[in-house]
């Protein structure tokens, strides 16, 4: 990575917090009496997923797995691996996958594959950004926030190299 590239900003904090706000009813309508387990893909995805169960008022769980892929590079590897598994039981539970952004699928592919394994009651995914571009893996996104041009978008949780999580808005580094 460039050691100082420009930062355009992509979405503001206005913009990503309706965003949360239509997905959170969404999700309310659907799942209100069901006690789901919201399960978020670490790291990125911990400042949306703290947003959007405030915004959830209803009995729920939240529960996160760490999937590695992408390495400290930004080309995906292609291989997925848990790097930290569940610490509860999903079978016959509602489960809703919460992820920042979907690019080639593989991640997200890969996690639902394995969750499915486990015989959940239902399962369905959510995503605050589809870069739909590269996809490689065919994905339903029940619950999609916004959709992204093919840019290496950094803020709001989302890295480049670890850095830039902290930003409240969503970014993209030119280089
Ligand atoms: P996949 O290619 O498997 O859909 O995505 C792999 C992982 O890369 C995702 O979990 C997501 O967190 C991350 N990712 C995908 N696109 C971007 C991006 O534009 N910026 C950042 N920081 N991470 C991304
Ligand atoms: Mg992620």
């Amino acid at each position: 990575m460039n050691s100082h590239p420009e930062r355009h900003t992509l979405f503001t904090r206005e913009q990503i917090e309706s965003a949360v706000n239509r997905l959170a009813a969404e999700i309310t309508q659907n799942y209100r009496d069901k006690n789901p387990i919201l399960i978020g893909i670490l790291k990125g995805v911990f400042i949306f997923m703290a947003d959007l169960v405030r915004r959830l008022d209803f009995p729920l769980e939240v529960e996160f797995i760490r999937l590695s892929s992408y390495g400290s590079g930004r080309q995906t590897s292609g291989r997925v691996k848990v790097v930290q598994g569940l610490s509860c039981p999903v079978k016959d539970r509602h489960v809703l996958v919460i992820e920042d952004i979907i690019d080639t699928g593989i991640t997200v592919a890969f996690l639902i594959n394995y969750l499915e394994k486990k015989k959940p009651a239902s399962l369905k995914l959510c995503a605050l950004m589809d870069k739909p571009s590269r996809r490689r893996k065919p994905l339903k996104i029940d619950y999609p926030g916004f959709t992204v041009p093919d840019k290496f978008l950094v803020g709001y949780g989302l890295d480049g190299d670890e850095q830039y999580r902290n930003l409240p808005d969503i970014c993209y580094l030119e280089e």
